[in-house]
């Protein structure tokens, strides 16, 4: 029988990360962001020990997991200070489409590099004028001969500084109906007509958002990743991964701020016992700590359905993974700031940064109404509004 408690593999693995976090811990993250340079260092040797790739097939350098441990390395990081954001996206998204649907000689040429880190993809589905509602994107790839032509503009991309390529997902044009179905493209950053531009966010992450516009990006016929006629499909096997690794960013960056609040709270004493004994800063703190660790339950249950290969269990769960680790994590962060009182705003507590971060769990990479939709419309069985 399958059990929901941890093995002694995923345990062991949660404590090798754990530790490898704690030597850079949060300092790190700080120092780094402030000279404006990517987390290089700690993505190098994650890689070099196997934990970037712990999700992809070990024919192809990568550990041979799942989903399942690719969230205990992505969380471990986060409880310890310095999440790598590109999990999500580098392994998580592109690594597994491409292992899944890529030919051959894509997976050769990609996923030994996305296993050890020395190459990153990022993920650009987002679009300006689409946002929430995917079914509007425009950007459009048109055959040119043999190559494709890709036309379009893309929003809020993250890591494409860091990145040789970026995994785009476009439209192609059905010959026979004409109409415009989804597809995936990978397009080099360093392609003609490729163009970003940094955008000005409020957040204090080593990891950049940008827009992107694809004027007439010229690619070889083999850009292509997967079937033609299966890109939705296709995608879906991307986004679940996105949407549990989402929650795995979300619970740790949750725990981290909690770990730092009981700390506080343990020891500041302004009457006769530390804050920490009084139930109004106390329960508050134990509430987020039961919110993250039900939200790790349903992650490690939609990362179970999808290693198992239950793309449509798995598709529930992850939603509901991410509306619980989100909201966990915005509740934890905001305890935390709280618990400290003034130092809560202070940069060197480092709390005050986590409110913007933490939003991003709530935001992306859907938003916390478009899955109240989803369990609405798929789950319960009611009326659409939209
Ligand atoms: C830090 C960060 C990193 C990101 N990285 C990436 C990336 O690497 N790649 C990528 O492709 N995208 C990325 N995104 C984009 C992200 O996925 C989008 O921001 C998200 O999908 C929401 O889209 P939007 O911002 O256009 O909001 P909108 O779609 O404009 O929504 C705005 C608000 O309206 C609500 N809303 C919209 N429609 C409905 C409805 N039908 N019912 C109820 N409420 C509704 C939403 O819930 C939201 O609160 C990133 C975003 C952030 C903030």
């Amino acid at each position: 029988m399958t059990t929901l408690i941890e093995s002694e593999e995923h345990k062991a693995l949660r404590s090798a990360v754990a530790a490898l976090g704690k030597r850079y811990g949060r300092d790190y993250l700080v120092r780094t962001v402030a000279e404006g340079k990517p987390l290089t260092e700690l993505w190098s040797e994650a890689g070099k020990l196997g934990y970037l790739g712990v999700n992809l097939p070990e024919a192809y350098g990568g550990g041979g997991g799942g989903i399942s441990e690719l969230s205990i390395v992505l969380e471990e990081l986060g409880a310890a200070g310095s999440p790598l954001l590109m999990l999500v996206v580098s392994p998580a998204i592109c690594g597994t489409v491409i292992s899944r649907f890529g030919t051959e000689e894509q997976k050769r040429t990609w996923l030994p590099g996305l296993a050890d880190g020395t190459r990153l993809m990022a993920f650009g589905i987002t679009e300006p004028d689409a946002g929430s509602n995917s079914h509007r994107i425009t950007t459009t790839a048109r055959r040119d001969g043999a190559d494709w032509l890709l036309t379009g503009r893309k929003v809020f991309i993250s890591g494409v500084d860091m990145a040789d390529a970026v995994l785009i997902v476009g439209r192609t044009e059905d010959a026979r109906t004409g109409s415009l179905k989804p597809c995936l493209f990978i397009v080099p950053t360093d392609a003609g007509g490729f163009h970003k531009r940094p955008i000005d966010m409020e957040l204090n992450a080593a990891e950049k958002q940008f827009e992107l516009v694809l004027d007439d990006v010229r690619l070889p016929a083999d850009a292509l990743v997967g079937d033609e006629d299966a890109g939705l499909l296709q995608l879906f096997a991307g986004l679940n991964p996105e949407r549990i690794m989402t929650a795995a960013f979300a619970i740790g960056m949750g725990r981290h701020a909690l770990a730092k609040a009981v700390e506080y709270a343990r020891d500041r004493t302004v009457w006769k016992s530390p804050i920490g004994a009084h139930q109004a800063i106390a329960h508050p703190l134990a509430q987020a700590h039961i919110d993250l660790e039900l939200a790790r339950l349903m992650m490690q249950k939609a990362a179970r359905l999808y290693d198992s290969g239950d793309d449509t269990g798995a598709g529930e769960a992850a939603n509901m993974a991410k509306y619980a680790a989100g909201e966990a994590c915005v509740k934890a962060v905001d305890q935390a700031v709280h618990t400290l009182g003034g130092n809560g705003l202070t940069r060197e507590f480092g709390l005050a940064s986590l409110i913007t971060a933490a939003r991003v769990a709530r935001i992306a990479p859907v938003s916390r109404e478009m899955i109240l939709n989803y369990v609405s419309h798929q789950t319960l069985g009611l009326p659409k509004s939209y």
